[in-house]
Protein backbone atom coordinates (compact mmCIF):
# COMPACT_ATOMS: atom_id res chain seq x y z
CA UNK A 1 0.00 0.00 0.00
CA UNK A 2 1.55 3.52 -1.26
CA UNK A 3 0.71 7.15 -0.08
CA UNK A 4 -1.31 7.57 -3.47
CA UNK A 5 -3.13 4.22 -3.49
CA UNK A 6 -4.46 4.90 0.22
CA UNK A 7 -5.56 8.30 -0.76
CA UNK A 8 -7.12 7.03 -3.86
CA UNK A 9 -9.31 4.69 -1.60
CA UNK A 10 -9.96 7.54 0.82
CA UNK A 11 -11.54 9.35 -1.48
CA UNK A 12 -13.66 7.14 -2.97
CA UNK A 13 -14.96 5.69 0.37
CA UNK A 14 -15.04 8.76 2.45
CA UNK A 15 -16.87 12.07 2.79
CA UNK A 16 -14.53 14.87 1.41
CA UNK A 17 -15.66 17.06 4.66
CA UNK A 18 -12.54 18.45 5.98
CA UNK A 19 -11.68 18.68 2.26
CA UNK A 20 -7.95 19.15 2.50
CA UNK A 21 -5.67 16.83 0.96
CA UNK A 22 -4.70 14.16 3.44
CA UNK A 23 -1.20 12.72 4.18
CA UNK A 24 -1.91 8.73 4.11
CA UNK A 25 0.02 7.57 8.09
CA UNK A 26 0.39 4.23 8.98
CA UNK A 27 2.48 4.45 12.44
CA UNK A 28 3.14 6.23 14.96
CA UNK A 29 5.65 6.25 17.65
CA UNK A 30 6.86 8.95 19.67
CA UNK A 31 6.63 12.05 18.44
CA UNK A 32 7.26 10.35 14.83
CA UNK A 33 4.89 8.88 12.13
CA UNK A 34 5.00 7.43 9.18
CA UNK A 35 3.17 7.53 5.69
CA UNK A 36 2.29 4.82 3.58
CA UNK A 37 5.13 5.38 1.33
CA UNK A 38 7.81 4.96 4.31
CA UNK A 39 8.64 8.43 4.84
CA UNK A 40 9.27 9.81 8.41
CA UNK A 41 7.71 12.75 10.02
CA UNK A 42 8.01 14.57 13.44
CA UNK A 43 4.84 15.15 14.79
CA UNK A 44 3.81 18.63 16.02
CA UNK A 45 0.02 17.94 15.33
CA UNK A 46 0.14 15.75 18.03
CA UNK A 47 -3.20 14.69 16.59
CA UNK A 48 -4.47 18.42 17.36
CA UNK A 49 -3.88 18.15 20.60
CA UNK A 50 -4.95 14.55 20.82
CA UNK A 51 -1.78 12.95 21.41
CA UNK A 52 -0.69 14.28 24.80
CA UNK A 53 1.85 11.16 25.30
CA UNK A 54 2.90 11.00 21.55
CA UNK A 55 2.34 7.66 19.56
CA UNK A 56 1.77 4.21 20.92
CA UNK A 57 2.74 5.13 24.26
CA UNK A 58 3.54 1.88 26.44
CA UNK A 59 1.51 2.67 29.38
CA UNK A 60 -1.84 3.60 26.90
CA UNK A 61 -0.71 0.43 25.12
CA UNK A 62 -1.20 -1.78 28.19
CA UNK A 63 -3.85 -0.35 30.35
CA UNK A 64 -6.07 -0.34 26.86
CA UNK A 65 -4.82 -4.23 25.94
CA UNK A 66 -5.66 -4.90 29.63
CA UNK A 67 -8.92 -3.18 29.50
CA UNK A 68 -10.19 -4.55 26.48
CA UNK A 69 -9.11 -8.08 27.49
CA UNK A 70 -11.09 -7.83 30.87
CA UNK A 71 -14.02 -5.58 29.77
CA UNK A 72 -14.17 -4.16 27.28
CA UNK A 73 -17.84 -2.16 27.87
CA UNK A 74 -20.71 -3.03 29.64
CA UNK A 75 -23.29 0.57 29.17
CA UNK A 76 -24.59 3.23 31.36
CA UNK A 77 -27.10 0.38 32.54
CA UNK A 78 -24.37 -0.90 34.70
CA UNK A 79 -21.62 0.14 36.76
CA UNK A 80 -17.14 -0.25 35.56
CA UNK A 81 -14.27 0.67 37.21
CA UNK A 82 -12.19 2.81 35.00
CA UNK A 83 -14.97 5.65 34.40
CA UNK A 84 -15.45 5.81 38.56
CA UNK A 85 -11.20 5.58 38.84
CA UNK A 86 -11.37 8.58 36.27
CA UNK A 87 -13.73 11.11 37.52
CA UNK A 88 -12.34 10.21 40.95
CA UNK A 89 -8.57 10.89 39.34
CA UNK A 90 -9.80 13.76 37.29
CA UNK A 91 -11.48 15.71 40.08
CA UNK A 92 -8.35 14.64 42.43
CA UNK A 93 -6.35 17.19 39.76
CA UNK A 94 -9.16 19.77 39.65
CA UNK A 95 -9.14 19.96 43.30
CA UNK A 96 -12.17 19.98 43.73
CA UNK A 97 -15.46 18.02 44.49
CA UNK A 98 -17.21 17.72 41.42
CA UNK A 99 -19.34 15.63 39.05
CA UNK A 100 -18.27 14.12 35.77
CA UNK A 101 -20.49 12.91 32.57
CA UNK A 102 -18.46 10.96 30.12
CA UNK A 103 -18.88 11.61 26.15
CA UNK A 104 -16.70 10.62 23.12
CA UNK A 105 -15.43 14.20 21.75
CA UNK A 106 -15.34 17.59 22.58
CA UNK A 107 -18.23 18.52 20.88
CA UNK A 108 -20.34 16.31 23.10
CA UNK A 109 -18.47 18.02 26.24
CA UNK A 110 -20.11 21.21 25.09
CA UNK A 111 -23.30 19.59 24.51
CA UNK A 112 -23.30 18.18 27.77
CA UNK A 113 -22.52 21.59 29.13
CA UNK A 114 -25.34 23.64 27.07
CA UNK A 115 -27.93 20.81 28.39
CA UNK A 116 -26.66 22.06 31.88
CA UNK A 117 -27.13 25.67 31.25
CA UNK A 118 -30.43 25.45 29.73
CA UNK A 119 -31.75 22.99 33.05
CA UNK A 120 -30.99 25.96 35.04
CA UNK A 121 -33.93 27.35 33.43
CA UNK A 122 -32.74 30.38 31.84
CA UNK A 123 -32.69 30.55 27.50
CA UNK A 124 -29.41 32.95 27.00
CA UNK A 125 -25.99 31.83 26.43
CA UNK A 126 -22.94 33.92 25.51
CA UNK A 127 -20.18 32.80 24.07
CA UNK A 128 -16.71 34.32 22.05
CA UNK A 129 -16.10 35.63 18.31
CA UNK A 130 -13.98 33.16 16.81
CA UNK A 131 -13.72 30.76 19.45
CA UNK A 132 -14.52 27.12 18.55
CA UNK A 133 -16.70 24.49 20.42
CA UNK A 134 -17.99 21.55 18.06
CA UNK A 135 -19.71 20.47 14.62
CA UNK A 136 -22.63 19.43 16.74
CA UNK A 137 -25.60 21.39 16.58
CA UNK A 138 -25.69 22.67 19.97
CA UNK A 139 -21.54 23.22 20.05
CA UNK A 140 -21.89 25.21 16.82
CA UNK A 141 -24.30 27.74 18.21
CA UNK A 142 -21.80 27.99 20.47
CA UNK A 143 -18.84 27.86 18.05
CA UNK A 144 -18.26 31.82 17.06
CA UNK A 145 -16.96 30.95 13.30
CA UNK A 146 -20.45 32.45 10.96
CA UNK A 147 -18.82 30.75 7.96
CA UNK A 148 -19.16 26.93 9.72
CA UNK A 149 -22.61 27.81 11.04
CA UNK A 150 -24.34 29.35 8.03
CA UNK A 151 -25.24 26.20 5.75
CA UNK A 152 -27.05 25.11 9.01
CA UNK A 153 -29.31 27.46 10.78
CA UNK A 154 -31.55 27.29 12.28
CA UNK A 155 -29.36 26.57 14.81
CA UNK A 156 -30.80 26.40 18.98
CA UNK A 157 -30.96 30.17 19.61
CA UNK A 158 -30.05 32.41 21.84
CA UNK A 159 -26.74 33.02 21.70
CA UNK A 160 -25.08 36.27 22.02
CA UNK A 161 -21.46 36.31 20.31
CA UNK A 162 -19.28 39.30 22.05
CA UNK A 163 -15.28 39.75 21.17
CA UNK A 164 -12.34 37.50 22.83
CA UNK A 165 -10.56 39.25 25.62
CA UNK A 166 -13.09 42.16 25.81
CA UNK A 167 -14.25 42.16 29.64
CA UNK A 168 -16.45 45.16 29.22
CA UNK A 169 -18.00 43.77 26.04
CA UNK A 170 -19.31 41.02 28.26
CA UNK A 171 -20.46 42.28 30.90
CA UNK A 172 -22.61 43.88 28.55
CA UNK A 173 -23.88 41.11 26.92
CA UNK A 174 -24.23 38.92 30.09
CA UNK A 175 -27.92 39.47 31.61
CA UNK A 176 -30.16 38.12 34.66
CA UNK A 177 -31.67 35.38 31.77
CA UNK A 178 -28.09 34.64 30.88
CA UNK A 179 -27.74 30.78 32.04
CA UNK A 180 -24.07 30.45 31.32
CA UNK A 181 -20.79 32.09 29.65
CA UNK A 182 -18.39 30.00 27.38
CA UNK A 183 -14.92 30.68 26.92
CA UNK A 184 -11.83 28.89 25.72
CA UNK A 185 -9.39 30.03 27.97
CA UNK A 186 -7.08 30.14 24.94
CA UNK A 187 -8.74 29.99 21.33
CA UNK A 188 -6.86 27.29 20.00
CA UNK A 189 -8.77 26.85 16.45
CA UNK A 190 -8.82 30.45 15.92
CA UNK A 191 -5.10 30.33 15.90
CA UNK A 192 -4.21 30.39 19.75
CA UNK A 193 -4.93 33.88 20.77
CA UNK A 194 -4.48 34.93 24.42
CA UNK A 195 -6.64 36.59 25.92
CA UNK A 196 -5.41 39.85 27.83
CA UNK A 197 -4.41 39.12 31.72
CA UNK A 198 -7.34 39.46 33.90
CA UNK A 199 -9.92 38.23 31.17
CA UNK A 200 -11.08 35.06 32.72
CA UNK A 201 -10.99 36.69 36.54
CA UNK A 202 -13.28 38.87 35.14
CA UNK A 203 -15.54 36.60 33.53
CA UNK A 204 -15.85 34.71 36.71
CA UNK A 205 -17.02 37.83 38.39
CA UNK A 206 -19.16 38.97 35.88
CA UNK A 207 -21.30 35.68 35.88
CA UNK A 208 -21.20 35.52 39.73
CA UNK A 209 -22.72 38.39 39.66
CA UNK A 210 -25.67 37.67 37.57
CA UNK A 211 -25.60 33.69 38.27
CA UNK A 212 -24.90 32.75 34.85
CA UNK A 213 -22.69 29.76 35.05
CA UNK A 214 -18.96 29.76 34.08
CA UNK A 215 -18.32 27.57 31.39
CA UNK A 216 -14.42 27.00 30.54
CA UNK A 217 -13.49 24.36 27.42
CA UNK A 218 -10.92 23.28 27.77
CA UNK A 219 -10.82 20.64 25.51
CA UNK A 220 -7.74 22.02 23.57
CA UNK A 221 -5.94 23.92 26.83
CA UNK A 222 -6.53 20.94 29.16
CA UNK A 223 -4.69 17.80 30.50
CA UNK A 224 -1.04 19.27 30.42
CA UNK A 225 -1.00 20.98 26.93
CA UNK A 226 -0.18 24.56 28.27
CA UNK A 227 1.81 23.24 31.47
CA UNK A 228 -0.97 23.19 34.07
CA UNK A 229 -3.16 20.61 34.59
CA UNK A 230 -6.04 22.83 32.89
CA UNK A 231 -5.16 26.53 31.89
CA UNK A 232 -7.49 28.24 34.04
CA UNK A 233 -5.06 27.17 37.09
CA UNK A 234 -2.65 29.35 35.91
CA UNK A 235 -5.25 32.28 36.05
CA UNK A 236 -5.73 33.60 40.00
CA UNK A 237 -9.31 33.57 41.42
CA UNK A 238 -11.06 31.71 38.78
CA UNK A 239 -13.16 28.65 39.56
CA UNK A 240 -15.31 27.77 36.54
CA UNK A 241 -18.29 25.74 37.09
CA UNK A 242 -18.48 23.85 34.21
CA UNK A 243 -15.01 22.48 32.30
CA UNK A 244 -15.13 20.56 29.31
CA UNK A 245 -12.79 18.42 28.37
CA UNK A 246 -11.58 16.02 25.61
CA UNK A 247 -9.17 15.65 23.21
CA UNK A 248 -5.74 14.74 25.14
CA UNK A 249 -8.20 12.92 27.74
CA UNK A 250 -8.20 9.98 25.79
CA UNK A 251 -4.44 9.49 25.09
CA UNK A 252 -5.83 8.50 21.67
CA UNK A 253 -8.68 6.98 22.37
CA UNK A 254 -12.14 8.84 21.80
CA UNK A 255 -13.35 10.15 25.30
CA UNK A 256 -14.87 13.68 25.93
CA UNK A 257 -15.89 15.01 29.79
CA UNK A 258 -18.10 17.98 31.12
CA UNK A 259 -16.74 18.31 34.62
CA UNK A 260 -19.42 20.26 36.85
CA UNK A 261 -18.97 21.88 40.36
CA UNK A 262 -21.07 23.03 43.04
CA UNK A 263 -24.43 23.24 41.68
CA UNK A 264 -23.70 23.12 38.20
CA UNK A 265 -22.70 19.60 39.43
CA UNK A 266 -26.99 18.85 40.26
CA UNK A 267 -29.19 20.16 37.39
CA UNK A 268 -28.71 17.28 35.49
CA UNK A 269 -31.55 14.69 36.22
CA UNK A 270 -31.96 10.92 35.56
CA UNK A 271 -33.44 10.47 31.96
CA UNK A 272 -32.25 13.31 30.46
CA UNK A 273 -28.86 13.21 28.70
CA UNK A 274 -26.78 10.34 27.94
CA UNK A 275 -24.61 8.28 25.30
CA UNK A 276 -24.32 3.95 24.85
CA UNK A 277 -20.36 4.79 25.00
CA UNK A 278 -20.04 7.07 27.39
CA UNK A 279 -17.75 6.07 30.48
CA UNK A 280 -16.30 3.28 27.76
CA UNK A 281 -13.96 0.96 29.90
CA UNK A 282 -11.39 1.12 27.53
CA UNK A 283 -11.63 4.67 26.77
CA UNK A 284 -11.10 5.88 30.53
CA UNK A 285 -8.54 3.32 30.93
CA UNK A 286 -6.47 4.98 28.51
CA UNK A 287 -7.33 8.53 30.23
CA UNK A 288 -6.16 7.10 33.40
CA UNK A 289 -3.25 5.86 31.98
CA UNK A 290 -2.46 9.50 30.60
CA UNK A 291 -3.05 11.78 33.61
CA UNK A 292 -0.90 8.61 35.64
CA UNK A 293 1.84 9.28 33.13
CA UNK A 294 2.05 13.14 33.00
CA UNK A 295 2.00 13.15 37.04
CA UNK A 296 4.63 9.98 37.04
CA UNK A 297 7.07 11.69 34.31
CA UNK A 298 6.59 15.07 35.91
CA UNK A 299 5.15 15.97 31.99
CA UNK A 300 3.61 19.31 33.42
CA UNK A 301 6.97 20.28 33.76
CA UNK A 302 8.52 18.93 30.70
CA UNK A 303 5.72 21.04 28.73
CA UNK A 304 6.97 24.11 30.42
CA UNK A 305 10.69 23.59 29.52
CA UNK A 306 10.23 22.35 26.22
CA UNK A 307 7.63 25.07 25.46
CA UNK A 308 10.15 27.62 26.88
CA UNK A 309 13.16 25.98 24.78
CA UNK A 310 10.91 26.18 21.49
CA UNK A 311 9.27 29.66 22.11
CA UNK A 312 12.65 31.01 22.62
CA UNK A 313 14.63 29.03 19.74
CA UNK A 314 12.07 30.40 17.48
CA UNK A 315 12.44 33.73 18.79
CA UNK A 316 16.25 33.72 18.60
CA UNK A 317 16.13 32.61 14.68
CA UNK A 318 15.07 36.39 13.99
CA UNK A 319 13.43 35.22 10.73
CA UNK A 320 12.11 38.29 8.73
CA UNK A 321 8.94 35.71 8.49
CA UNK A 322 8.01 35.27 11.85
CA UNK A 323 6.37 38.38 13.87
CA UNK A 324 6.61 36.84 17.00
CA UNK A 325 5.10 33.44 19.15
CA UNK A 326 1.87 33.29 20.90
CA UNK A 327 0.39 30.85 23.48
CA UNK A 328 1.24 28.98 26.70
CA UNK A 329 3.27 25.64 27.25
CA UNK A 330 3.14 23.30 23.82
CA UNK A 331 0.35 25.09 22.75
CA UNK A 332 2.03 27.88 20.81
CA UNK A 333 1.19 29.79 17.37
CA UNK A 334 3.60 31.50 15.18
CA UNK A 335 2.63 34.02 14.03
CA UNK A 336 3.94 35.28 10.53
CA UNK A 337 4.68 38.41 9.22
CA UNK A 338 2.39 37.08 5.75
CA UNK A 339 -0.32 35.06 5.52
CA UNK A 340 1.92 32.00 4.63
CA UNK A 341 0.95 29.50 6.93
CA UNK A 342 -0.64 26.93 4.89
CA UNK A 343 1.98 27.08 2.51
CA UNK A 344 4.41 26.43 5.30
CA UNK A 345 2.48 23.62 6.92
CA UNK A 346 2.99 21.76 3.06
CA UNK A 347 6.80 23.00 2.92
CA UNK A 348 7.26 21.64 7.04
CA UNK A 349 5.51 18.57 5.84
CA UNK A 350 7.34 18.24 2.81
CA UNK A 351 10.71 18.49 5.06
CA UNK A 352 9.46 15.98 7.21
CA UNK A 353 7.60 18.06 10.14
CA UNK A 354 3.86 18.16 10.68
CA UNK A 355 2.48 21.40 11.94
CA UNK A 356 -1.16 22.89 11.05
CA UNK A 357 -2.23 26.63 9.65
CA UNK A 358 -5.57 27.57 11.68
CA UNK A 359 -5.48 30.50 10.39
CA UNK A 360 -3.80 32.40 7.30
CA UNK A 361 -0.82 33.92 9.48
CA UNK A 362 -0.84 31.24 12.07
CA UNK A 363 1.67 28.39 12.20
CA UNK A 364 0.50 26.43 15.31
CA UNK A 365 2.44 23.48 17.14
CA UNK A 366 1.10 21.16 19.45
CA UNK A 367 3.35 18.54 19.93
CA UNK A 368 3.25 15.64 22.43
CA UNK A 369 3.80 16.59 26.16
CA UNK A 370 6.63 14.15 25.87
CA UNK A 371 8.66 16.21 23.50
CA UNK A 372 12.49 15.83 24.46
CA UNK A 373 15.18 18.44 23.67
CA UNK A 374 16.17 16.27 20.20
CA UNK A 375 12.76 16.56 18.70
CA UNK A 376 12.42 20.32 20.22
CA UNK A 377 16.22 21.31 18.40
CA UNK A 378 15.44 19.35 15.25
CA UNK A 379 12.27 22.11 14.35
CA UNK A 380 14.21 25.33 15.45
CA UNK A 381 16.56 23.88 13.14
CA UNK A 382 14.12 23.50 10.13
CA UNK A 383 11.92 25.89 10.75
CA UNK A 384 14.23 29.00 8.52
CA UNK A 385 14.47 26.73 5.80
CA UNK A 386 10.72 25.90 5.68
CA UNK A 387 9.69 29.48 5.85
CA UNK A 388 12.65 30.12 2.78
CA UNK A 389 10.66 27.53 1.42
CA UNK A 390 7.23 28.70 2.13
CA UNK A 391 8.05 31.96 0.86
CA UNK A 392 9.72 30.61 -2.33
CA UNK A 393 6.76 28.16 -2.99
CA UNK A 394 3.97 31.45 -2.52
CA UNK A 395 5.73 33.10 -5.13
CA UNK A 396 5.51 30.82 -7.45
CA UNK A 397 1.62 30.80 -6.83
CA UNK A 398 1.54 27.30 -5.31
CA UNK A 399 -0.77 27.13 -2.47
CA UNK A 400 -0.34 25.50 0.36
CA UNK A 401 -3.78 23.60 0.50
N1 LIG B 1 -13.61 22.76 21.78
C1 LIG B 1 -12.37 23.13 21.41
C2 LIG B 1 -11.70 24.24 22.14
C3 LIG B 1 -11.73 22.48 20.35
O1 LIG B 1 -10.51 22.88 19.98
C4 LIG B 1 -12.39 21.43 19.69
C5 LIG B 1 -11.76 20.68 18.54
N2 LIG B 1 -10.83 21.34 17.80
C6 LIG B 1 -13.68 21.09 20.10
C7 LIG B 1 -14.25 21.76 21.16
C8 LIG B 1 -14.44 19.99 19.44
O2 LIG B 1 -13.90 18.76 19.77
P1 LIG B 1 -14.26 17.47 18.91
O3 LIG B 1 -13.64 17.66 17.56
O4 LIG B 1 -13.68 16.33 19.69
O5 LIG B 1 -15.75 17.39 18.82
Amino acid sequence: MTNQELTARWQGALMNNYGTPRLPLVRGEGAKLWDADGKEYLDFVGGIAVNALGHAHPAVVEAVSKQIASLGHVSNLFIAEPPVALAERLLQHFGRDGKVYFCNSGAEANEGAFKIGRLTGRSHMVATRGGFHGRTMGALALTGQPGKQEPFLPLPGDVTHVPYGDAQALAAAVTEDTALVIIEPIQGENGVVVPPAGYLKAARAITAATGALLVLDEVQTGIGRTGHWFEYQAHEGVLPDVVTLAKGLGGGLPLGATVAFGRAAELLQPGQHGTTFGGNPVACAAGLAVLDTIADEGLLDNVKRQGERLRAGIEALGHPLISHVRGSGLLLGIVLTEPLAPTAQQAAQDAGILVNAPAPDVVRLMPPLTLGDDAVDAFIGALPGILDQAHEAHGDGRSGE
